[in-house]
């Protein structure tokens, strides 16, 4: 098919050299913005590296470079050659060197090999001449692409997708810490270069590398270190949405660049902070300080700290101290804390004046990992959780992990309940290397930030293909039709069960109730539940503290559910690990009788 993005496939007509007509305007301002520095294509094989950045090159009138021919050239054989004469050490240390001396010949666009970007110094090396764009691709389409080519030495093993499979889970933390994320999907070469253009002009103003980087070449290795350090401290996630398309930022530090940050997306635009008690206390003294250090009027709304506030009198109360604060149409509503406060303040923001803009500032690992992102917003109804309420994307998210210092240990690990849902929905890989590295996500180390920006990529994806849920978004709600039966059933009482745990149980009801009904190994099942509960969640209906209600008042509790359709139960289902499904139609006397099991009635 012409046009179609199959990067595994060199196309001989895409030689180009010089700008495309049209393009130099566009790519005289990107050019600015990189100060000579160049873009350095990194990832797995088969993502399109050397497609795209030969695009890219030729859109931007840089030249280009693939790594992979280079070193072919300087050792005069080809790669699987030198694997087989000298070995996989030998050919890393040349690719190291000759990254090196291409990123010290000037600006080009880099296409490196997977394994090049996993070397530390080489790392570094990038981030002192370059911008790094990892185009990460789910690992069934890396399959199909590779399998078209055989000169991949790594992959000469027996079962050479599950080796890619392997390779994905120990390179994609270290890719994570790239300064830029794509996915590489099938489609036209051309909306992919135009992606990573759009990006990068974006984004290049908000790594803190290049904001405070010192023109001469001549800064000491501890400056560089640090500035290399700073960078890696923030992920940028694009929401693609079109025109409403906005930036996911994670990193330590984030609420004290509030106001400028602010600032360059809505010059001269007054903000209503809305917040909670609790919230308040902690971090609302930092983010007035940094919007007035950046000159922007402000007000606060402080709501008391819990479900209880996602109700009418608050929703109202909200939207009155708002418009009385003069904010007008062009103005910010800034939610600062959890999903409770971004839920609020969005549903807010969608209705004031017909709709007001607005930035997310999530406090909580669970805002942090879902509900700042996507666009849903609601207030709850008597007859259950998020019954009224819009789709209102906000136009910034800044996910600042420092905020989580203060967070009690039960919500982060509640939190933590959403961010394993996404490697039980379609990452395996992920699911694995949470099983691995829980610890140091809960000891807050660099290992948090990693795994708050895959959630988000995760979840960015997901809305990017289906904003309002019209299909497969609704694998997001894993776990939430038992869960929100059992939220509305202990009255949204937090201290019995919060959200994340409601999630949590209700994740292991979908895997238990999956293998019941023989949709997936039980052995699955199991480990779902070893995984909760090894990180202190909860997996059972019986956790939660003083239940005694049996299996008809849950069934009617999820009757009242928005994902019942003409009075069939909706459920996310899995075939396994990473392979979850929507059944629709689900008979409610198979969810009464696994519930009947469940509380041993
Ligand atoms: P929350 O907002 O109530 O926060 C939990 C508690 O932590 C509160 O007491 C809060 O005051 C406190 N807190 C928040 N940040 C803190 C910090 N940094 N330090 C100390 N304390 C802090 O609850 P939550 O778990 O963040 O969110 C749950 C809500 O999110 C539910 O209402 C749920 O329906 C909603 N949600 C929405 C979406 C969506 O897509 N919109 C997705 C998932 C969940």
């Amino acid at each position: 098919m012409t046009g179609a993005f199959d990067p595994s496939l060199d196309d001989p007509t895409d030689r180009l050299r010089s700008p495309e007509p049209g393009a130099p305007s566009r790519s005289t301002g990107l050019l600015r913005k990189l100060e000579g520095r160049s873009i350095v294509l990194v990832g797995m094989m088969g993502t399109g590296k050397t497609s795209i950045g030969r695009r890219l090159a030729a859109a931007l009138g840089l030249p280009f470079v693939d790594a992979d021919v280079e070193i072919e050239t300087a050792a005069g054989m080809t790669i699987p050659e030198i694997f087989a004469r000298h070995g996989e050490a030998y050919f890393r240390d040349g690719e190291r060197r000759v990254i090196a001396r291409i990123l010290a010949d000037g600006q080009r666009v880099l296409a490196t090999g997977g394994g090049a970007y996993i070397n530390p110094v080489t790392r570094e090396r990038i981030a002192e001449r370059g911008v790094s764009v990892w185009l990460k691709a789910d690992a069934d389409v890396l399959a199909r692409r590779v399998r078209k080519r055989a000169n991949r030495p790594l992959l000469h093993t027996r079962d050479p997708e599950q080796t890619l499979r392997e390779l994905i889970d120990l390179r994609d933390p270290v890719y994570a810490l790239a300064d830029f994320c794509l996915v590489s999907r099938d489609g036209p070469h051309d909306a992919m270069v135009e992606s990573v253009m759009e990006t990068l002009e974006r984004g290049i103003e908000t790594l803190p590398r290049l904001q405070h980087a010192p023109k001469e070449a001549a800064v000491s290795a501890e400056a560089l270190a640090r500035e290399a350090g700073a960078a890696n401290a923030r992920t940028l996630v694009p929401v693609e949405l079109g025109s409403r398309r906005y930036d996911i930022l994670i990193g330590e530090g984030l609420l004290a660049e509030a106001g400028a940050r602010i600032a360059r997306i809505a010059p001269k635009a007054a903000c209503a902070i809305v917040t909670d008690e609790t919230v308040a206390r902690h971090h609302l003294p930092a983010l007035e300080a940094s919007l007035e250090a950046a000159g922007i009027r402000h007000a606060r709304i402080v709501v008391a700290a819990g479900e209880a506030s996602k109700c009418w009198t608050t929703f109202a109360r909200t939207c009155d101290e708002i418009i009385a604060a003069r904010m007008e149409r062009g103005d910010l509503v800034v939610a600062l804390g959890g999903g409770v406060v971004g839920d609020l303040a969005g549903f807010a923001a969608a209705t004031i004046r017909r709709g007001m803009r607005f930035v997310q500032i999530p406090t909580t690992l669970l805002a942090q990992v879902d509900s700042s992102v996507g666009g849903k917003t609601a207030i709850n109804s008597e007859y259950g959780k998020n019954l009224i309420g819009a789709f209102h994307q906000p136009c910034l998210v800044l996910a600042d992990t420092g905020t989580l210092t203060t967070l009690d240990p039960r919500e982060f690990c509640a939190g933590y309940a959403e961010m394993a849902k996404y490697g039980l929905i379609d990452d395996a890989p992920f699911f694995a290397w949470l099983e691995r590295h829980w610890e140091e996500v809960f000891a807050h180390g660099p290992a948090l930030a990693q795994a708050i920006a895959t959630s988000c990529r995760s979840k960015a994806a997901v809305v990017a293909r289906d904003e309002t849920e019209q299909g497969d978004r609704a694998l997001l709600n894993l776990g939430h039709t038992f869960g929100h039966a059992l939220e509305s059933l202990t009255h949204f009482n937090t201290a019995r069960l919060n959200h994340g745990e409601g999630v949590a149980i209700g994740m292991g009801c979908a895997f238990r109730f999956s293998a019941r009904l023989g949709h997936c190994a039980p052995e699955d099942a199991e480990r779902v539940e070893r995984h909760l509960r090894t990180v202190g969640l909860p997996s059972r209906i019986t956790d939660i503290a003083g239940w005694n209600a049996g299996p008809q008042p849950i069934l009617d509790a999820m009757f009242q559910d928005k994902k019942v359709e003409r009075g069939a139960l909706t459920f996310i289902l899995a075939r396994g690990i990473g392979q979850t499904f929507i059944a629709k139609g689900v008979p409610a006397e198979a969810v009464s009788d696994f519930l009947r099991d469940e509380l041993g009635h």
